[in-house]
């Protein structure tokens, strides 16, 4: 699960770690409020506004606007809210729709008053599966895409690897520290940044965190500019608190509703809807649709209850996807059995009438396959049966030709 720019800086805070103070505003009267108490209580000149989505980049979007005095930031958080900001990371990159900005975070401008005085850092934490351990990646070259970086200058991105029996330890921050060429100050005040982070990142059970640019104020004070989080949502049952930061405008509605009925959906650009049991069997369907000459739609696992209430609420969620041009519907009756998935199959095909626009190919294949295959073809209904896949995903083929 992903989090919004002041909500990570607010997790972050939590456990020690300096960040650029900020407001949330949703409108612009709240975001000059924002403003006159950054200036009171932050002794701040200057503000970001920074628009609050789920996606990076927005700087390059035009997403976050320096604001001098009262009228910019009225101009600024005026554009920026309700604006289809459009990144490098926004659906369609950046000649996209983009994504709808419903809240603003005004933040103290954290490079005043010395600006060439300053200094952007790049630190992720984030775990490596290959080596089993977490990883910090830290670069100078922060502010700017940290995966260019890596391609024309990769000598210039450090890891530093977590042995998860010892923890991160004082020699490993201090080589952090001086591999960024700190010193005095600001030396210290990086290590204290990355061990309170670390904690943080342990503390929440995170699967990434991405402080991108990391600060080194004019006056030797490491700040987090930006940060982007990402919680591991297997873990999320043991901070409730951390769940109730979900916000689910900024993920697809599609998805949001699946995962209401508790089926695993994921919307994909492909013309074959799929209806699975079991993320395995769904991921080969996908790649026989794919050696059939057809695009998956989606990825969708029913999960072990194929029943027609069920069947139905996935018809309903693929048939939402204008570009779905046949549904291949692949089910594997072990301990659900076949005959049942098939009549749940014709139950929700009559319910749906006329929603159903698309031709439907079934293939069960287990207990009791026979009797669902005769179950399907006497149903009279637009429905292809089969038993193998191959002769499944041949019938797709034909009908997405
Ligand atoms: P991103 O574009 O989504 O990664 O958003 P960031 O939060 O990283 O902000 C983009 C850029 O805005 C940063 O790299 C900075 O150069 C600039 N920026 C952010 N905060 C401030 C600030 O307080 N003062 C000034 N002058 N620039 C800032
Ligand atoms: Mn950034």
């Amino acid at each position: 699960m992903n989090l919004h720019e002041y909500q990570g800086k607010n997790l972050l805070k939590s456990y020690g770690v300096a960040i650029q103070e900020g407001i949330v505003a949703h409108n612009v009267d709240e975001a000059v409020e924002a403003f006159k108490t950054l200036q009171k209580d932050y002794n701040s000149e200057f503000c970001v506004i920074k628009a609050q989505i789920h996606a990076g980049g927005r700087g390059k979007g035009g997403g976050v606007k320096l604001a001098k005095n009262e009228a910019e930031v009225k101009e600024h958080a005026g554009n920026i809210i309700g604006m289809m900001l459009k990144t490098p990371q926004t659906p369609g990159g950046l000649d996209g729709e983009g994504k709808l900005v419903r809240k603003v975070l005004v933040a103290e401008d954290v490079y005043a008053p010395d600006f060439d005085a300053c200094k952007e850092y790049y630190i992720s934490v984030l775990m490596d599966r290959g080596r089993k351990c977490n990883v910090i990646i830290y670069s100078t070259e922060g502010g700017m895409d940290i995966e260019e970086v890596a391609e024309k200058t990769p000598e210039l991105v450090h890891k530093e690897y977590i042995d998860p029996t010892l923890g991160l330890q004082g020699f490993q921050l201090r080589k952090i520290a001086f591999n960024l060429g700190l010193s005095g100050q600001a030396f210290k005040e990086m290590t204290k940044f990355i061990s309170n982070l670390y904690k943080a990142f342990l503390g929440s059970d995170a699967s990434m965190f991405e402080i991108n640019p990391c600060l080194k104020t004019g006056d030797d004070r490491i700040v987090a500019v930006d940060c982007k989080v990402d919680l591991d949502d297997n873990a999320l049952y043991r901070h409730k608190d951390l769940a109730e930061l979900r916000d689910t405008d900024e993920e697809d509605p599609t998805e949001v509703e699946a995962k209401s009925y508790g089926l695993s959906y994921v919307n994909l650009d492909g013309n074959v809807g799929c209806m699975v049991n079991g993320a395995g069997l769904a991921m080969a369907t996908m790649d026989i649709i794919k050696l059939s000459g057809g695009e998956p739609a989606n990825f969708l696992d029913v999960g072990g209850t194929a029943d027609a209430a069920r069947v139905e609420q996935a018809f309903r969620i693929i048939l939402r996807d204008p570009n779905v041009k046949a549904i291949l519907i692949n089910i594997f009756g072990g301990i659900v059995r076949c005959d049942r998935v098939a009549n749940g199959v014709v139950d929700a095909y009559k319910n749906m009438g006329d929603a159903i626009t698309v031709p439907i190919i079934v293939r069960l294949q287990g207990t009791n396959a026979d009797i669902a295959k005769t179950i399907i073809d006497e149903s009279g209904l637009e429905v292809h049966s089969a038993i193998q896949l191959q002769e499944a995903a041949d019938l797709v083929a034909k009908v997405v030709a």
